[in-house]
């Protein structure tokens, strides 16, 4: 007999029918307030060696939350298929086809347990040993600086020591707990920053102070949502006026960034309809002053250099909204800190078109060392920001 769970680390899906191997049906679970949906992740046993065939009956619903303006971009079930694995650590790609409603894909498990997921899950037990791991460090010092509306802590790890004149760089990541990639991309960035014997990390903290922000929404990932936090709120919509009652996990980030300051931003997503790292700065916003532009130029630059994984270029998806919206973190940080350059990041679910890897696709690996790159590129930004208080 065959057994699906979704009862493991990030787990979410509906078993419809899970009485024939071949023809195994499956329903994605929406957000609360029922917008959102397209993560999945779930424990497949008693199958091994046996041929299966899976379907997410309502994969089309995913794509009525589509972004504006991306008609012409492939949507996030094409050229595409889930990650599987036997051990839960490392994840290999299956091909997956849509059908115009359900999103099928076919695989034969090795061992008698298999895991598959939109791409590799990040769970709060992997999280927590990375803080910490972390907070070990003498470089870091930890705070808890608020709760989530399930209770659950909002940790704040600080990396190097504020002094006059240093930096303040903030990493936030996981607002949209189904965009695990930056999980992986953080631990990579912090791993780097806390080697004692490399050089980048210790010019880097010569000159910046880092305020890392592992999920800002510690809920909507053990709860196995897609892109809103346990009450359904968009939390990457809320920064313009979070509230204690549906966005604290906001209130709480920004509260703490009204308190340091802001010299440097990166809110760290995933995109699925994506086949590259994209990055773009809060051009857009009303404080927006052109000198940013040499900035983030400098930062793409050394970025592009440290890694082949970013690639300039590319277009914002679907066009820059010609008005920004204060409710998405990158934009809110941008403006209310005009000094400040404030970076959206967006990773691929699918394979990167350059330097492709199609047993794997986009990868934790890739990400990780995406991740360790990132110092060389932020050393650079940082060389080029304004001192306080001028222009
Ligand atoms: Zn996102």
């Amino acid at each position: 007999m065959i057994s699906i769970s979704s009862r493991v680390a990030s787990g979410s899906i509906e078993v419809l029918d899970a009485s024939d191997p071949s023809d195994i049906r499956l329903a994605l679970r929406p957000d609360p307030g029922g917008v959102f949906l397209g993560w999945y992740h779930f424990r497949l046993s008693g199958a091994r060696g046996r041929a299966c065939r899976f379907s997410l009956v309502n994969a089309s619903d995913a794509l009525t939350a589509r972004l504006a303006n991306r008609e012409d971009y492939e949507h996030c079930w094409q050229n595409t298929g889930p990650v599987a694995s036997h051990d839960g650590e490392t994840w290999f790609r299956i091909p997956g086809t849509f059908d115009g409603s359900a999103f099928v894909f076919e695989h034969t498990p090795a061992h008698d347990i298999c895991h598959y997921a939109a791409w590799a899950p990040y769970g709060a037990e992997r999280e927590q040993r990375f803080v910490a791991r972390a907070q070990t460090s003498p470089l870091v010092s930890l705070e808890t600086i608020g709760l989530s509306l399930e209770g659950r802590p909002i940790d704040m790890l600080t990396i190097g020591t504020a002094a006059p004149g240093r930096r303040k760089c903030w990493i936030i990541a996981r607002q949209h707990p189904s965009e695990t990639q930056g999980g992986y991309f953080l631990e990579g960035v912090v791993d780097r920053v806390l080697d004692a014997a490399d050089p980048t990390a210790r010019a880097l903290l010569d000159v910046a102070v880092l305020y890392v922000v592992p999920n800002v929404n510690p809920d909507g990932s053990a709860n196995g949502l897609t892109r809103t936090n346990i009450a359904g709120v968009n939390l990457n919509r809320e920064w313009n006026g979070p509230s204690p009652e549906h966005s604290p996990e906001v209130h709480h980030v920004r509260t703490r960034m009204e308190a340091i300051g802001v010299d440097f931003c990166i809110d760290c997503h995933a995109d699925n309809e994506l086949r590259c790292n994209f990055i773009w700065p809060s051009e857009n916003v009303p404080s927006w002053r052109p000198q940013r532009r040499a900035v983030f130029e400098a930062f793409e630059r050394a970025w592009a250099a440290a890694s082949p994984d970013y690639e300039p270029g590319h277009p914002y998806p679907g066009g820059c909204p010609p008005e920004a919206d204060l409710g998405m973190a990158w934009n809110w940080i941008g403006n209310r800190f005009p000094q400040a350059l404030s970076v959206l990041l967006e990773q691929p679910f699918k394979d990167v078109t350059r330097l492709p890897m199609p047993e794997t696709g986009w990868s934790p690996e890739r990400a990780y060392r995406f991740g360790r790159s990132f110092p060389e590129a932020l050393r650079a930004a940082v060389g080029r920001l304004e001192p306080h208080g001028r222009g």
